[in-house]
């Protein structure tokens, strides 16, 4: 692949908010189109039953790769990236981890909301002091190049991991983000990623620095 073309970029993923955040980042990449998974003609029913985030991110990238691998040529998708990511509480011994998304299903059923999700995480946290509620967000990325049809298996071109640090407070503050968001206070910003906006959240989140570190792979490796 040479630097003149433009490569399609589709982001692996059913979550409009990692979507619209990895095509933010990603924006300085002349190079790059990202598109989102709504150019496929429908959602592939991936099962995320890996232990580990780099599990899940590569059975999301491989799964979202075979799927735009039946598109046609002229709308198939170069690339696709996917993200794992989770929150991961000390008290908690890193829960919710790779359950981040469905941590209370248990209380609610299958896709509970972020709010019930936030609610079982305050409740889990109750009567901790605030030295001990600490936590980070993690992200991994998985980029693979797509097969020119399913029968091809789709080649891991980059993988790479970022973390933001933090602390889960006692109630939510802002309604900016997504998930988590709301509990999450950044010391770095002096507020939590639901308080400070897309622009400020970008600039040093979990996501934001797996991606940095995506970039330079990117331009290092795969553009040369
Ligand atoms: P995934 O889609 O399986 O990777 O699940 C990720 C889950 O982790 C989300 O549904 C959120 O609950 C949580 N999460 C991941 N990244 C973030 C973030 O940037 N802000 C808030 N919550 C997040």
């Amino acid at each position: 692949m040479n630097s003149e073309a433009t490569i399609r970029l589709m982001v692996g993923t059913g979550n409009a908010h990692k979507t619209e955040e990895i095509a933010q980042v990603l924006a300085d990449l002349n190079s790059i189109e990202v598109t989102s998974a709504k150019i496929l003609p429908e959602s592939p029913e991936i099962i995320e039953d890996g232990e580990t985030f780099i599990e899940n991110a590569r059975i999301k990238a491989l799964g979202f790769a075979k799927a735009a691998s039946k598109l046609a040529e002229d709308s198939r998708p170069h690339w696709v990236l996917s993200d794992d990511s989770g929150l991961a509480v000390d008290a908690l011994e890193g829960k919710p981890g790779v359950h981040s998304a469905r941590y209370s299903e248990d209380i609610h059923g299958p896709n509970p909301s972020d709010a019930q999700n936030n609610a079982k995480l305050l409740a889990a946290l109750s009567g901790i002091e605030k030295e001990q509620r600490t936590a980070r967000f993690i992200c991994t990325l998985v980029l693979v190049k797509v097969p020119e049809s399913p029968e091809q298996a789709a080649e891991i071109l980059l993988e790479t991991a970022g973390q933001c640090e933090g602390r889960i407070i006692e109630s939510t503050q802002g309604a900016g983000g997504f998930g988590y968001d709301p509990l999450f206070w950044v010391p770095e910003l002096g507020t939590t990623f639901g308080e400070a906006g897309a622009e400020l959240k970008n600039q040093l989140s979990h996501r934001a620095r797996a991606l940095e570190k995506l970039k330079v792979g990117i331009g290092s490796e795969l553009l040369k």
